[in-house]
């Protein structure tokens, strides 16, 4: 039975338990590669809700491109939390299209440990990065990681597609705080793989570089962890 006006849509928001909580209105956004990939997800699809987690500091300072075979490794710490906040992020995403159930609407989680990928083009169904840049949850920098004006880069993401039509939250008035940086990230890249942006490119990443360095070191978080961007004293 349709049943769409219980409680308010933008109230199911606030019953969220994560840091931050966006959500894109598709109707601002149609027929850009947002919406088609959304409605290639599940058609008819309104809004997509975007849902964030810290990632700590201290974590994060573990983080290392180098290992020896047999050593402690520290740098494992950053998988496990991750894992932890990923675990947290589902659930609540879960929670949510449980609600959205009950008032008819429907909606498909796309997993903050990240969704099927074509590995030919290193491309996923929907980028979260971007749903949550169009969100106002934070803006894209040079590293090509969404820093949030909280957090910086260090958080972790996961998205619902829905036919609920939540409304679009407001743009963040954030400014980039990469030309002050002036490119950290580019200079720590052990991959190369980050170049400065030319003109209105947001970032310039070769993403194949980037994803063979992570393989064959194990991993890699060099540009997440040096990020200057929302660092405290932590
Ligand atoms: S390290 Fe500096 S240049 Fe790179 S994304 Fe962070 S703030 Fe921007
Ligand atoms: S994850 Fe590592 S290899 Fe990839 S862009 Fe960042 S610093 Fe470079």
């Amino acid at each position: 039975m349709a049943n769409k006006d219980i409680t308010s849509l933008e109230d199911l928001l606030k019953e969220v338990k994560v840091d931050k909580v966006g959500a894109v209105n598709l109707g601002n956004w149609k027929d850009t590669p947002l919406w088609k990939d959304a409605q290639k997800l599940l058609p008819g699809a309104k809004s997509i809700v975007v849902l964030a987690m810290e990632l700590f500091s201290e974590i994060v300072n573990q983080t290392t491109s180098k290992a020896i075979v047999g050593d402690l490794a520290l740098r494992d710490l950053y998988l496990a939390n991750s894992g932890v906040i990923e675990g947290h992020l589902d659930w609540e995403g879960y929670k949510l299209i449980k609600k959205l159930h009950v008032r008819d609407y429907k909606g498909l989680l796309l997993p903050a440990g990240g969704s099927p990928y074509d590995a030919r083009f290193l491309e996923g169904p929907l980028s979260y990065k971007n749903v949550a840049e169009a969100a106002g949850t934070g803006i894209i920098g040079w590293h090509s990681l969404l820093i949030t004006p909280e957090y910086g880069p260090r958080v972790r993401l996961a998205c619902i597609v829905t036919d609920a039509p939540f409304t679009g939250s407001t743009p963040t008035d954030m400014e980039s705080p990469c030309i002050k940086c002036g490119g950290t990230c580019i200079k720590i890249c052990p991959a190369k793989a980050i170049r400065k942006p030319q003109g209105d490119e947001a970032y310039r990443l070769d993403k194949y570089a980037c994803c063979s360095y992570y393989t064959a070191s194990g991993m890699c978080a060099e540009c997440l962890r040096v990020c200057p961007a929302g660092r405290t004293t932590k």
